[in-house]
């Protein structure tokens, strides 16, 4: 059985790089991103949903410039992709911020995975908080703990990994010698992981060091670490590779 995992490039956010990471500097551009994970016989997931199209142009929270082309959007990606999105029929977020649960009126028959105490922080913040209003859009939620089996069949593994936010959740997906983990926010980049990259505000300093050290250790056994705002490491994914037979290349429309 193979579950395949396409990356698709939902929107760019520009910022000063020291929101990323303390010890970068000069503005960095990096790729929001979700994936579309197919099941052979279970349906379709998604993981996390990119920017919104109301984002394209805007600047958000005074440092986070935002990008979203025509056709670029959760949406567009899929149909171009020939899935439906009123058909899929799992959502999975990552944490609630707005570059990764935002858009989830994108999908707008899944059923949202999030993690319980993410769900109930995001739903005490402001009723305008992209966050906020993407959870109170009538999707049914499942809520979710340290780990929950996506689809029934153990090929698909919703892990907790909090400290970025208090119930951020990354998902690993089974192939022969390891797994392939979409990391989400607690890791950001390829140079995160050696040596260990400090984000400049986690909500749990403590908590996000032991999950990056948690993931830095899964990297060493083999696993396949994405991590969550690396272009350069997306677009080098090759199809077909024998690291990660399960990727497929970045999905870009033809025009970009
Ligand atoms: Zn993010």
């Amino acid at each position: 059985m193979t579950i395949r995992i396409h990356p698709l490039h939902c929107g760019d956010i520009t910022a000063p790089a020291e929101v990323f990471q303390v010890d970068l500097s000069g503005p960095r551009t990096v790729p929001v991103m979700a994936f579309l994970i197919e099941h052979p016989t279970r349906g379709h997931a998604v993981f996390d949903t990119g920017l919104r199209p109301d984002m394209d142009g805007r600047t958000l929270f005074g440092d986070y410039a935002c990008s979203l082309p025509a056709g670029h959007d959760l949406a567009s990606r899929l149909q171009a992709m020939d899935v439906d999105p009123a058909k899929v029929g799992r959502l999975v977020a990552s944490h609630s911020h707005f570059d990764h649960l935002a858009a989830a009126d994108l999908l707008p028959n899944a059923d949202l995975y999030i993690q319980a105490a993410e769900c109930a922080q995001a739903l005490e913040d402001h009723p305008k908080s992209w966050g906020r209003r993407a959870l109170e859009l009538g999707h049914r939620r499942v809520l979710t703990g340290a780990s929950h089996d996506l689809f029934g069949d153990g090929s698909c593994e919703l892990f907790a990994t909090p400290g970025h936010t208090c119930g951020h959740q990354s998902l690993r997906v089974k192939r022969a010698g390891g797994h392939d983990v979409l990391a989400g926010d607690a890791c950001y980049f390829c140079e995160t992981l050696e040596p260990l990259g400090v984000q400049p505000h986690p909500q749990d300093r403590e908590v996000y060091l032991a999950t990056l050290t948690r993931l830095r250790g899964m990297a060493r056994d083999g696993d396949f670490i994405v991590p969550g705002h690396d272009l350069g490491f997306m677009a080098s994914i090759p199809a077909q590779s024998a690291l990660t037979p399960t990727f497929s290349p970045v999905s870009r429309p033809p025009n970009g």
